[in-house]
């Protein structure tokens, strides 16, 4: 068992539960809530001088556990942003599964809608990255895989009173899709960022107010390769024409390509020296989320989320890169846009 999992409180064993609603009593945050649906992975990595053949083995690698799985990635994301977060998702009854929900727990992410599989392992992802940078990764979705429009239908009371509902494709698309129309229900703005990129209903996307996919999904959801700002507006309006209000594609250093009513246009990226692009589409994501629960315009929203995708590019990680509320605002004030 990893230590603290459980506290000691009054003779009684404390659960991560009650332990969030101890510490987080009543108190609010400056946006309205957002709630993450989605999944929640444990990624075993080795590094090593070079990835083995099939059948080798190859010792002297250096080994690290970190948290992971977009959801889980995005909701860290969004908390350290200054949001108030529920995350609903599903573990297994193991130890990765108690650590990840312990991390999130620990980020004062509410994780009373994260439900526990007895049968099925928790999420993990195993991956082998060389001295070169390339990696080989395998990933079991476990209990992932098994989060039910059901178990989504009974947690249905977090959805009350959300500003923002932010989904992914990582978690079997009943539970998407049940999702999306509770939080429609419930008056919230819906973020999708269909990662991983697989063919979405039409009864889905109706229920989505804003689509995020990064340039390759956006080339996989509509058959055009997005390179530059025209044919990011061509895949945009594919993407309207099956019911889409909003869509921004991110386009990594480039920044993002915004299509709405009210706007068409590239909000440009943040000017950094890049260290490591992982999860950088989960901290736009994320930050988006925040910035829209406070209510800012989409424009301001973009440009807020930009910030801290470029600022986490400059540090290595996933959730480790993840900017706080205070280091994007400084940011924001000092950095320089590309054109
Ligand atoms: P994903 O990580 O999903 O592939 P992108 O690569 O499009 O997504 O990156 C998401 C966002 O991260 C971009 O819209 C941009 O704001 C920011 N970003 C990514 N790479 C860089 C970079 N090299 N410099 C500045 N910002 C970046």
């Amino acid at each position: 068992m990893f230590v603290g999992l459980q506290v000691a409180h009054c003779c009684k064993k404390e659960t991560i539960e009650d332990r969030y609603t101890r510490v987080m009593g009543n108190r609010y945050h400056a946006g309205g809530k957002i709630v993450v649906v989605g999944s929640s992975n444990t990624d075993l990595v080795v590094r090593l001088s070079r990835l083995p053949r099939p059948g080798e083995t190859l010792l002297g690698g250096k080994f690290a556990t970190v948290a992971g799985g977009k959801g889980a990635n995005q909701a860290v994301a969004a908390r350290r942003a200054g949001g108030r977060v529920s995350f609903i998702g599903r573990v297994g009854r193991d130890e990765f599964g108690e650590r990840a929900l312990f991390d999130l727990a620990r980020e004062r992410i509410d994780v009373r809608g994260v439900s526990r599989d007895h049968s099925t392992p928790s999420g993990v992802a195993l991956i082998m990255v060389s001295a070169r940078g390339d990696n080989i990764i395998a990933v079991s979705s476990g209990a992932n895989g098994r989060l039910t429009a059901a178990q989504i239908v009974r947690a249905r009371k977090i959805f009350s009173g959300a500003a923002v509902v932010l989904l992914q494709l990582e978690i079997p698309m009943p539970a998407v899709c049940i999702a999306a129309r509770l939080a429609r229900e419930a008056g919230a703005r819906v973020i999708l960022n269909p990662a991983p990129a697989i063919p979405m209903s039409r009864a889905l996307l109706k229920n989505v107010s804003i689509l995020t996919p990064n340039e390759s999904e956006a080339e996989l959801l509509t058959g055009i390769r997005v390179t530059h700002e025209a044919s990011a507006a061509r895949a945009a309006r594919r993407l309207h024409e099956q019911g889409v209000g909003t869509v921004i594609i991110t386009l990594g250093s480039r920044g993002a390509y915004v299509s709405s009513v009210s706007m068409c246009e590239r909000v440009a990226a943040n000017a950094v020296k890049a260290v490591d692009t992982t999860a950088a589409g989960d901290v736009f994501n994320g930050v988006l989320a925040v910035a829209l629960a406070e209510d800012r315009s989409l424009r301001d929203a973009v440009h807020y989320a930009n910030a801290a995708a470029a600022l986490s590019v400059t540090r290595r990680g996933a959730q480790s890169s993840a900017p706080s509320h205070a280091a994007i605002r400084r940011f924001m004030i000092r950095g320089r846009k590309r054109s």
